[in-house]
């Protein structure tokens, strides 16, 4: 049906590569690129049977990605590189006439502010150009604000209190490692808390709010309210809702270590000199971290990420819980990637099929809760991310 080109060989990458190539009656022809093309290639060759081709590309740089587009004249590209490219690969969209898809919002590098404002800011171009951009399609944005609008659309009339709850239980035996990128991962997580109540966001210092919360097949995790973007998209979209939550479970080693981090200024994000040369700390600290995408390997354990939603349903109050359990394993033996990356990358090569289906397409700039969630859901259960869904349930266990 399309050409695509994926742009970003982490360990979100590696996945989306995977699963793309696995739907092969939809993308009619693959190209991964990144800074690193031996990155690349080694991806490619793990999949095999010459069904990826690869470049070199430097994100950052909307002369680069323009030739790269002009050449291999992708329908859509899916943007699993970094939040800070964001930006220059929507401008070289807009250029040569191509479709948009990411799994974060834009970040600028040089302060950690999380808000779409860059992004919606392309709503009129793209839609001049008669082109589509879907923002936020990984799981938690993406499946988590699907499953909003899911239960929206399905189960209630109006949808009041949304706490949306992230665990990961799974273990890969490191002291410490992030499951995704370091820098963005470190900065996301040591922010101050935010959530939304009775029309306005209430800030309170970084993990201020906690309290165990049991997750199905897992049990009681201690879970911590911290910002996260779908949010600010969802709040905007369901203007019903008093209060929207993100959780988000933290084991006290983790802490420990990020405290650390921060006490002795590695979470930096200004650059300092060190012997004569500009190093940002964070930058320097996920140079000597494990890469996240090599933490498949011996990850056992599992992730539970889900919306817990309360409302009205025919003037009664009804309670709903809607979520997915991923194995960190079978990520791990699909793909050679661990469940974080998996639950990113799945999403995305949905949102991807959902576009070229025409199912997902519409001129603009588009959060994926603005999209019919029916068929996404559908896809969920058939490209490896099976959900369940609990009524009547007790949403402060
Ligand atoms: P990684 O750091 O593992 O991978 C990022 C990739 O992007 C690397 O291959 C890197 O290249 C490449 N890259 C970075 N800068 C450039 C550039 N200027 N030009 C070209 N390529 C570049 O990150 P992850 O795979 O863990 O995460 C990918 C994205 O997914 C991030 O934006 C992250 O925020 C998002 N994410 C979203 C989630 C969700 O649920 N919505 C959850 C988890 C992640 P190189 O190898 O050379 O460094």
């Amino acid at each position: 049906m399309g050409k695509v080109l994926i742009i970003g060989a982490g360990g979100v990458g590696t996945v989306v590569a995977h699963k793309v190539a696995q739907n092969k009656d939809v993308f009619t022809e693959i190209m991964l690129a990144s800074r690193t093309k031996s990155k690349c290639d080694a991806i490619a060759e793990a999949i095999g049977g010459n069904k990826i081709q690869t470049a070199q590309v430097d994100a950052d740089n909307v002369e680069d990605l323009k030739r790269l587009f002009n050449s291999f004249k992708p329908e859509l590209v899916i943007n699993v590189a970094l939040p800070y490219q964001d930006l220059t690969i929507m401008d070289a969209c807009l250029a040569c006439g191509v479709n948009y898809l990411d799994t974060a919002n834009y970040e600028p590098k040089e302060e950690a502010k999380y808000e779409y404002s860059w992004q919606w800011a392309y709503q009129e171009k793209f839609k001049e150009a008669g082109l589509t951009a879907i923002l936020g399609c990984g799981f938690d944005p993406g499946v988590t604000s699907v499953f909003t609008a899911y239960a929206a659309k399905h189960h209630f009339d109006e949808i009041h209190y949304l706490d949306i709850v992230d665990c990961n239980a799974g273990d890969h035996g490191k002291a410490f490692a992030t499951n995704f990128n370091p820098e963005i991962n470190i900065r996301e997580v040591t922010q101050k808390g935010k959530y939304w109540e009775d029309g306005k966001w209430v800030e309170t210092e970084p993990h201020a709010i906690h309290k165990p919360l049991n997750y199905p097949n897992i049990g009681p995790k201690e879970s911590y309210v911290i910002y996260h973007e779908e949010l600010e998209s969802l709040v905007k979209n369901f203007p019903t809702l008093r209060r929207a939550r993100f959780w988000m479970t933290f084991g006290q080693e983790y802490l420990t270590h990020l405290r650390v981090i921060q006490n002795i200024g590695m979470a930096r994000i200004n650059p300092i000199i060190y012997n004569g040369v500009e190093i940002v700390p964070i930058q320097f600290l996920k140079a000597v971290l494990p890469d996240p995408g090599e933490l498949g390997e011996n990850y056992t354990g599992e992730t539970s990420i889900g919306c817990r939603i309360k409302g009205i349903k025919d003037g009664k109050e009804r309670t709903y819980y809607v979520y997915n359990n991923c194995s960190h394993e079978a990520a791990y033996k699909e793909t050679g990637a661990q469940g974080v990356s998996y639950t990113t990358g799945v999403p995305a090569t949905i949102g991807a099929i959902m576009f070229m289906k025409g199912l997902w397409r519409k001129p603009g700039v588009y959060n994926v809760e603005e999209f019919n969630p029916d068929p996404f859901m559908e896809q969920l259960n058939k490209q490896g991310l099976p959900w369940h869904e609990l009524f009547d349930v007790d949403l402060e266990m």
